[in-house]
């Protein structure tokens, strides 16, 4: 799952970034509006953090260009504390949801995490498919109820596939949303990563589907 944080204050960009790369996510990030609707333009986010108060372009004017243009990825707005004016013109302007600063770190997390499994179409924080689950909230993963221990690029390489369950994904689909802009992007991994995943999943939780990717679960 691959978000994008759009925040000019340094210290809070990183601390959204240290947090949410923690949490397991790919994060790219930016400090302006201009370069952030760009990237939100360009690139497939699972989910965006979007400050409001920017320089070059403001939030609510990035948001609203996105929109018109049809994108639709979950946007999480960040607002000054009493300006509830703010909120609104946010949610008006098509955010799914929005945080007041100064804020708890858990709280954007969790925020985050839904948006993104909702707009997968998932109503919980316990994604299964057999006697595989994935734990959101926990960042964990069972088989039968024993833990799996994975390494943060098959867990989300995993969180994908389980957040967009019985639906075919493509090896390019993955890799973007696997992978920040900066990354490497060698297709070839991808199915080093499945590989190892299915060694340590055990059973045949993820069908190769020939010429078209990855799948788990029933189709839908
Ligand atoms: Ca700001």
């Amino acid at each position: 799952m691959r978000i994008l944080i759009v925040e000019d204050d340094k210290d809070l960009n990183r601390q959204l970034n240290d947090a949410l790369t923690q949490a397991g996510y790919v994060v790219d990030r930016t400090y302006d509006g201009e370069e952030g609707h760009f990237l939100g333009d360009t690139e497939p986010y699972d989910a965006v953090v979007l400050d409001l108060g920017l320089p070059k372009l403001d939030g609510l004017s990035v948001l609203e260009k996105w929109r018109r243009a049809g994108r639709v990825m979950p946007v999480l707005i960040l607002t000054a504390r009493d300006r509830w004016s703010d909120k609104v013109a946010g949610i008006d302007a098509g955010a799914d949801d929005y945080v007041a600063k100064p804020f708890h770190m858990e709280e954007v997390l969790a925020r985050v995490r839904a948006l993104v499994r909702r707009a997968a179409g998932h109503a919980s924080n316990e994604i299964e498919c057999g006697e595989l689950r994935l734990d959101l909230r926990a960042g964990r993963v069972t088989v039968a109820g024993m833990q799996v221990k994975l390494t943060s690029h098959e867990y989300r390489l995993l969180a994908y596939l389980m957040h967009h369950r019985g639906k075919v994904i493509s090896r390019t689909e993955l890799v973007e949303h696997l992978y920040d802009q900066d990354f490497d992007r060698d297709s070839n991994t991808v199915e080093v990563f499945v590989g190892r995943l299915r060694k340590k999943l055990g059973g045949d939780y993820i069908e190769t589907v020939r010429g078209l990717g990855y799948r788990i679960g029933e189709p839908t």
